[in-house]
C-alpha cells in the first residue's frame, strides 16, 4: 500500500456532517418588562396591553401596549403638531443629518437589533444579522442623501411635504419594513405615526430608542402598537397619508375606507411571483436561487419565488438537484447561526400553511419534505415542494406565505410567459436563462413590479419596489419611493 492511500484510508470523510449548536447570544438585547406607546419623544403608559411572544419557543418576552383609537388619535395630533411648528420648515440638509445619524446608530446597534428581531420574528439570525440589518441602515443612508436634493429629484416641481403619514407594516421584515417606511418620508420632511403588526413590535419599539440617541425633534417619529384595530384607527384618523404593507384583503378594505377622503394612499400586498427556469440556464445556480427564492425567512416574504415554472426538458434533473439541496437545510433554532429556516412567525400563519398545503395534497399534488426533526415547543414547518401542480390548485393561485414552493412545467417562453401571469398578483419573478436577449423579452411580457435575472430576493434602496394588480399601487425605494411623501406646486 502506498503512503498515500495509507493516508486515505486513515482520513475517511465523516457519514454525517452534524453541525455543532453556534447560538447567537441573548445577552446584548435588554427588553424591557412591559411596554408603552411611544409619542412625542415620550413613552406614554397604555390603557390597554397584551402580550408578545417568541415564535421559536412560545416564550412570553414583554407586555406591549394595545393601542385605542383615542391613543392613537392623540399621536397623530402630536406628529402633527411637530410637522407644523419645526419639522416641515428644517432645511432638507438639517433633516439630512438626522436621518445619517439614525442609520449610523443602526449600524452601531446592528448586532442587538438582530437577534431581537430574531427572537421576536422567529427569522434566522443570519438573516436579520445579514439581509435586515445592512439594508434597513441603508435606508437610512440612502434617503438621507435625498432629503436636501429633492429640487433635483423632481425639477420644475417645486416638491413640499404632504404632512403626517399613518404607516402600517406586517411582521415578515419588522425594521427593515420600517426603515422603508419612516426614512422616505422623514427625508421629504413628513412627521409620522407607525404601526408595527401585533406579533413584532420590539424591533419597532427598540427604534425609539434609537430616535431619542438622534435627538431628533419629539413628535417626528410616533410608534403605537397592537393589533388590527390599531391599524384601522390610523386609517380614521387625520392623517394625510397612509402606506400599508400587508395582505391584500386588508388592503382593499383600506382602499374603501379611503375612497373619497383625500388621504394619499400606497398599497404593497402579497404575491404569488414565478421563478422561470429555461434549459440553458446554469442548472445549480439556479437550484441556489430556488432555495433562496421560497426558503429565505421561511418563504414569509411577499416577493417569494412560490411558483416553479421549469422547462419541461429540464424538470427532472432540477426536481432531483432541488431535493438534494433541501437535504441540507437546516431548521432550527433561529438564533443558531447555522440555522437557515427559523420558526414561522405565529401559530395563525401555521395554520394558514397546514390548510393550504392539506389542499395541495387533495388536489393531487405529490409533496416532499426533507427529513428534518422539528423543535417540539414553538411554530415550525419543514421546507416542502410540490410536484405535479396544476395552474387551478390553491397552492399554485393562493399566497402561503410559507416555505412551500409549488411546481410547475412549460415548453416554450410564450407559454412560461402566460402561465406566469396567469395569477391575480403581480409583485415579481425570475428569470433564469443564459440569453440576455431572452431575458429581456420575458421582462417585457410578465406583469411583475420587479424582475430578477438569474437571482432572485435582491433588494438594494436605490431601486424602486411595488407591484401591478392585486399586488398593490405605488413604489417604495429609489427616487420613486419620495413622490408618495411629496406635494408638487403647480
Ligand atoms: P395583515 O394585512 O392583517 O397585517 C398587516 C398589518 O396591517 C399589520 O400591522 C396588521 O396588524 C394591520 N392590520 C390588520 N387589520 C387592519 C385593518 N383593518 N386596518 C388597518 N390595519 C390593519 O396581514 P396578516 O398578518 O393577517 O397576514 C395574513 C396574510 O397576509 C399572510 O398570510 C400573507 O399571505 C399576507 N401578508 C403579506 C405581507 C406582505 O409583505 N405583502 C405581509 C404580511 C402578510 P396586526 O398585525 O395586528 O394584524
Amino acid at each position: 500500500m502506498t503512503e498515500l492511500e495509507k493516508k486515505g484510508k486513515a482520513a475517511l470523510v465523516p457519514s454525517g456532517w452534524d453541525y455543532a449548536p453556534a447560538p447567537e447570544s441573548r445577552e446584548i438585547v435588554r427588553i424591557d418588562e412591559r411596554y408603552g406607546h411611544f409619542v412625542g419623544g415620550e413613552w406614554l403608559e397604555p390603557r390597554e396591553t397584551y402580550t408578545t411572544i417568541a415564535p421559536a419557543s412560545e416564550e412570553p418576552l414583554a407586555e406591549v401596549g394595545q393601542a385605542t383609537p383615542e391613543e392613537v388619535y392623540g399621536a397623530i395630533a402630536t406628529a402633527r403638531e411637530a410637522f407644523e411648528n419645526g419639522w416641515s420648515g428644517l432645511p432638507g440638509s438639517e433633516r439630512a443629518k438626522y436621518l445619517f445619524r439614525i442609520a449610523r446608530i443602526l449600524q452601531e446597534r446592528s448586532r442587538e437589533f438582530a437577534v431581537l428581531e430574531s427572537l421576536n420574528g422567529g427569522k434566522p439570525i443570519k438573516e436579520s444579522r445579514d439581509v435586515d440589518l445592512p439594508l434597513a441602515a441603508a435606508h437610512f443612508f440612502y434617503y438621507a442623501g435625498w432629503a436636501d436634493k429633492l429640487e433635483y429629484a423632481f425639477p420644475n416641481r417645486r416638491p413640499r411635504p404632504v404632512g403626517v403619514a399613518g404607516q402600517i407594516i406586517p411582521w415578515n421584515f419588522p425594521l427593515l419594513m420600517l426603515a422603508w417606511k419612516i426614512a422616505p418620508a422623514l427625508a421629504a420632511g413628513n412627521t409620522v405615526v407607525l404601526k408595527p403588526a401585533e406579533t413584532t413590535p420590539l424591533t419597532a419599539l427598540l427604534f425609539c430608542d434609537v430616535v431619542r440617541q438622534a435627538e431628533l425633534p419629539a413628535g417626528v417619529v410616533n410608534i403605537v402598537t397592537g393589533d388590527g384595530r390599531a391599524g384601522a384607527a390610523i386609517v380614521e384618523g387625520d392623517v394625510d397619508k397612509i402606506a400599508f404593507t400587508g395582505s391584500t384583503e386588508v388592503g382593499k378594505a383600506i382602499g374603501r375606507e379611503v375612497a373619497g377622503s383625500g388621504k394619499r394612499l400606497t398599497l404593497e400586498l402579497g404575491g404569488k411571483a414565478a421563478n422561470i427556469v429555461f434549459d440553458d440556464c446554469a442548472l445549480d445556480q439556479a437550484v441556489e436561487g430556488i432555495v433562496n427564492g421560497i426558503y429565505f425567512n421561511q418563504g414569509h416574504v411577499c416577493c417569494a419565488g412560490s411558483r416553479l415554472f421549469v422547462q419541461e426538458s429540464i424538470h427532472d434533473d432540477l426536481v432531483e438537484k432541488l431535493k438534494r439541496r433541501m437535504k441540507t437545510l437546516r431548521v432550527g433554532d433561529p438564533l443558531d447561526k447555522n440555522t437557515d429556516i427559523g420558526a414561522i412567525n405565529s401559530r395563525a400563519q401555521l395554520e394558514k400553511i397546514q390548510e393550504l398545503v392539506a389542499a395541495g395534497e387533495e388536489e393531487g399534488a405529490e409533496i416532499y419534505q426533507p427529513p428534518c426533526k422539528l423543535p417540539e415547543r414553538g411554530y415550525w414547518f419543514a421546507p416542502t415542494v410540490f410536484t405535479n401542480v396544476a395552474q387551478s390548485y390553491r397552492i399554485a393561485q393562493e399566497e402561503i406565505f410559507g416555505p412551500v414552493l409549488s411546481v410547475l412545467t412549460f415548453r416554450t417562453p410564450a407559454e412560461a410567459v402566460e402561465k406566469a401571469n396567469n395569477t391575480p398578483y403581480g409583485l415579481s419573478a425570475g428569470i433564469w436563462t443564459e440569453k440576455g436577449s431572452r431575458i429581456l423579452w420575458m421582462a417585457e411580457r410578465l406583469r411583475a413590479g420587479v424582475v430578477w435575472a438569474n437571482t432572485f430576493n435582491r433588494f438594494d434602496p436605490a431601486s424602486p419596489f411595488g407591484g401591478y394588480k392585486e399586488s398593490g399601487f405605488g413604489r417604495e425605494g429609489g427616487r420613486h419611493g419620495l413622490e408618495p411623501y411629496l406635494e408638487f406646486e403647480p
